[in-house]
């Protein structure tokens, strides 16, 4: 497909798998395993000679035209489609990082994936180093001759703190080493890493490409050259999506930038009206024209995106108070669905940090995230009004 065409269009109509029915949606191709015509036939699909599928934790048609959508959509030559978000992480990583090598990670991370770091492959002889997630000169200082990958993901969960991704793709390469981000948050509708000079850009897809709460998935986009290498990891260590949550989301897909556009929207609504709020102290959000990294935010994002953090007066005890009070907002940690939900990071996705560390990262107790979906934006705004009374 042209990439002169917009990405609305493209998430619709950017990569199918067609047969010789004249299916007009996407088909499901739920099958474990692809017949041979002969022997021989059989025998150049396994020698590489001839293209085609053979079975599905290698390749399905249903998960590659999901896969291509999201290549298409990010800019991206390649891309491989897994599991969940986790399996995407864990495959760009454990792709390029043996023992004895260094990683060098932003200290603000999705919290599974601090543990997915420091519990497991630390346990394979990884060195990983934590550092700033807005300061440059960090990654700098933190590089040796060992140092094979920077990740980070952008704006971070739950304070939208903005990492320069064009300084940090510099460093990186010029140390030799890949730049992976986690896009989850913004999604290919609103932030395209690799255009920045990231190298690999992964995707929890069971967030906003889904956007209906219903599957899990992942994704992960880049060169060809590196996705051939990361295709062999995903499909040795079997982190491949089903063909069955590859349809669902591509039909998660096809609303993708519709939804986005609107959620932003609502989102910024919502944060300046909380701005306004005596018992809220501060309130983050990307799409401020304040932000302190608004300069990048311009740069590197189409809009401020669907998450808001907010302080209210008060501590833990009246953060819990408002968040019990709520009626229209999900009580959950998930984001990027239609259905608004909220959440107290200090108890629920950075519980497990001590008090000291959930400080130093800027989680206070009385810290809620809001992640906005696609309800009336007043009614989400009366709903968080009578909470606070
Ligand atoms: C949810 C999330 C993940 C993990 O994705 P799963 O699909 O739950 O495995 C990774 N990174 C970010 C930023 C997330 O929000």
């Amino acid at each position: 497909m042209s990439d002169t065409l917009h990405p609305q269009t493209l998430a619709i109509r950017g990569a199918k798998e067609q047969t010789q029915f004249n299916e007009h949606n996407q088909a499901l191709f739920l099958t474990s395993s692809f017949m041979f015509d002969s022997a021989a036939d059989g025998a150049a699909l396994f020698k590489g000679e001839k293209q085609g599928y053979t079975y599905s934790r290698t390749a399905n048609p249903t998960t590659a035209a999901f896969a291509r959508r999201i290549a298409i959509l990010e800019g991206a030559e390649a891309a491989v489609a897994t599991a969940t978000g986790m399996a995407a992480i864990n495959a760009a990583i454990l792709t390029f990082l043996s023992a004895g090598d260094h990683l060098v990670c932003s200290r603000s991370l999705f919290g599974t994936t601090v543990g997915l770091l420091n519990n497991h492959i630390a346990r394979f002889g990884i060195d990983i180093s934590f550092v700033s997630q807005t300061d440059p000169a960090q990654w700098q200082a933190a590089v040796r001759p060992n140092t094979k990958m920077f990740f980070l993901e952008t704006p971070s969960n739950p304070l939208n703190e903005v990492a320069d991704l064009e300084k940090l793709a510099a460093i990186a390469h010029a140390a030799g080493a890949l730049l992976v981000v986690d896009n989850s948050f913004l999604t290919p509708a609103l932030q395209q890493p690799l255009k920045f000079g990231a190298d690999l850009s992964v995707h929890s897809a069971t967030k906003a490409i889904d956007g209906h709460g219903r599957v899990q998935g992942g994704v992960i986009v880049g060169r060809k050259e590196l996705m051939q290498q990361v295709q062999m990891y995903m499909n040795a260590c079997g982190l491949s999506m089903s063909p069955f949550h590859a349809w669902v989301l591509l039909s998660g897909v096809e609303t993708l930038p519709l939804r986005i556009e609107k959620q932003c929207a609502n989102t910024d609504k919502i944060a300046a009206w909380l701005r306004d709020q005596p018992q809220v102290k501060h309130v983050c959000h990307a799409g401020f024209a304040d932000h302190p990294q608004a300069d990048l935010v311009q740069k590197q994002q189409a809009a401020g995106g669907i998450v808001i953090a907010f302080e209210v007066e008060g501590g833990q005890q009246a953060a819990w108070k408002l968040l019990d009070a709520v009626k229209i907002f999900s009580k959950t940690a998930n984001l990027g669905d239609v259905r608004s939900t909220i959440t107290h990071p200090w108890t629920t996705t950075h519980g497990r940090m001590s008090p000291e560390a959930k400080h130093e990262a800027g989680i206070r107790e009385g810290l809620l995230r809001i992640a906005i979906g696609l309800e009336h934006p007043d009614d989400l705004i009366a709903d968080l009004a009578q909470a606070m009374k």
